[in-house]
């Protein structure tokens, strides 16, 4: 360490050699005391900007340590201290060199250690960066991100395929415009970046060639999961997905084609077996004998069972389509209950059973669809009619639980063995000791559906032998 620096050692270095290019200059000349370089030479020797140089002689020129004739960096300057200046240099070079010394290798390792940590830093990125884009082109979807003003920070290699003019790949940062290969493509992802924040539902689509696409779009967020804002205010960049979804359209067109055909070239021809039948078997067109009377009556039955299943499966697909709307009314439970079993009546006393309705809460009301709200409660009203036995009952109840209404039908019928009772709920599935009795096996799965969509849930308890209940849920009004 260099010793304690004299006070006029210290003016000096604080008043006249303040900066280390100037320390650098008086080591030199002290160095080179008869030197005539001119100021570029310096320049070079002391691997320093010639302006610097000069401005920093200047200085020193100033203080009287330097003369000089010409100007500029062809200037020689002449090293000319007086006699108390020079031992003055002389002192501040010798303590400068010591300083200097223990400041380079310090500097040096520090510089070391900064080379260092620069390779590392650039290794991690080059890596993660290496590792991003693998992970962004090994995806199917084709990914775009552009930041607020539309320039485009990074597209993966299935962008560039699909939707990218050709030869674009090349060039760092272009505009959205300018990369799209159509007017279309830029237009979809602007109305998709529009949407962000949207309430609405309506995601972007995208034709283009055979195939159609899904666009949407997400604000990028930092670490801490918060949206980064832009300047302006919104977010300071978008992440675009585009999902293939030709696939879904085909099926849904299949799906719709399907639905049209059970509509028109099934249920019409039905009609028109069910109606002749009819008209027949009421004697219109002559009296017909018991064994004919006995053949039409099943063609009738079967043709009312295949309707059923037509209008069931109509419902459902409508249901997992999301497009069977549901109204919202206050429905008045208690009466739609009473309602759905006296509509029951003949069936059930037909069969000599027995049927009751109770009620631990007066007058409640649900936010429901009713017409659908009916469908569910015939069909458990219904099931427990077929599945009964002989002489047996039926009781359905309604009570509240917290801010819940609930519907118990309970039958006292063959009940549901433990490895079917997990599969009631699923399509077509009807349980093997039923199979003599008609049924589609879609009923229980609409029910479910149904209640879900009018925010509720449907379950079912039984036992083998003895009897099963199905209970739902509705909030209460
Ligand atoms: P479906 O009655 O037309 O067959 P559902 O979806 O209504 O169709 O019922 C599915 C199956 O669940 C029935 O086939 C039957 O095996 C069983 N199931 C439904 N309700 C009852 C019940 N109350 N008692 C016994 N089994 C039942």
């Amino acid at each position: 360490m260099a010793a304690p620096l004299e006070s006029e050692v210290k003016t000096f270095l604080k008043t006249v050699a303040n900066t280390v290019l100037k320390l650098d200059i008086l080591s030199y000349y002290h160095d080179h005391p008869f030197a005539m370089d001119n100021a570029e030479g310096l320049a070079r020797w002391l691997n320093r900007r010639t302006a610097d140089v000069v401005a920093g002689l200047e200085e020193l020129t100033r203080h009287g340590l330097f003369s000089h004739e010409s100007e500029g960096g062809s200037a020689v300057y002449a090293f000319q201290p007086d006699e108390k200046t020079a031992a003055l240099v002389e002192r501040v070079i010798a303590s400068y060199r010591l300083t200097r010394e223990a400041v380079y290798t310090e500097v040096l390792a520090l510089q070391e250690k900064q080379d260092e940590l620069r390779r590392e830093y650039q290794r991690i990125l080059f890596t993660e960066r290496g590792r991003t884009e693998t992970i962004l082109n090994s995806l199917e979807e084709s990914v775009l991100v552009l930041n607020r003003t539309g320039t485009v920070l990074l597209a993966n290699g299935q962008f560039y395929e699909r939707f990218a003019q050709a030869g674009i790949a090349e060039r760092e940062g272009p505009g959205l415009e300018e990369l799209a290969a159509s007017g279309e493509i830029a237009g979809a992802v602007r109305s998709s970046i529009a949407k962000i924040g949207e309430e609405s539902l309506e995601e972007t689509e995208l034709g283009h060639g055979e195939r159609f696409y899904r666009l949407q779009s997400t604000p990028v967020t930092g670490p801490d999961g918060k949206v980064i804002q832009g300047e302006e205010g919104g977010p300071a960049a978008t992440v675009t997905v585009f999902r293939d979804i030709t696939r879904e359209r085909e099926i849904e067109r299949m799906r719709e084609d399907f639905i049209s055909m059970l509509t028109h070239d099934l249920r019409n021809p039905l009609g028109i077996i069910f109606g002749s039948s009819t008209l027949v078997l009421d004697g219109k067109l002559g009296l017909l004998n018991e064994k004919q009377h006995k053949l039409l009556s099943n063609v009738v039955k079967s043709c009312g069972l295949m309707d059923r299943l037509i209008e069931d499966f109509l419902t459902l697909s409508k249901l997992e389509a999301g497009q069977l709307p549901l109204s919202r009314e206050s429905v008045d439970l208690n009466s739609l209950l009473q309602g759905v079993l006296q509509m029951f009546q003949p069936q059930i006393a037909e069969l000599g059973l027995e049927a009751g309705f109770t009620t631990e809460c007066e007058e409640v009301r649900v936010s429901a669809d009713l017409i659908q709200l009916e469908r569910v409660v015939s069909n458990l009203v219904s099931n427990a009619i077929k599945y009964n036995r002989e002489g047996g009952r039926i009781d359905v109840r309604s009570f509240r639980e917290g801010n819940l209404v609930k519907v118990a039908v309970d039958d006292t019928g063959k009940g549901i063995s433990a490895e079917e009772l997990p599969y009631v709920f699923e399509k077509f599935r009807r349980a093997a000791a039923v199979e003599h009795v008609k049924g589609t096996g879609l009923g229980l799965t609409i029910a479910k559906q149904l209640i879900g969509a009018m925010g509720g849930q449907i379950k079912v308890e039984s036992e083998e032998g003895r009897g099963s209940r199905f209970t739902f849920s509705l909030p209460a009004l």
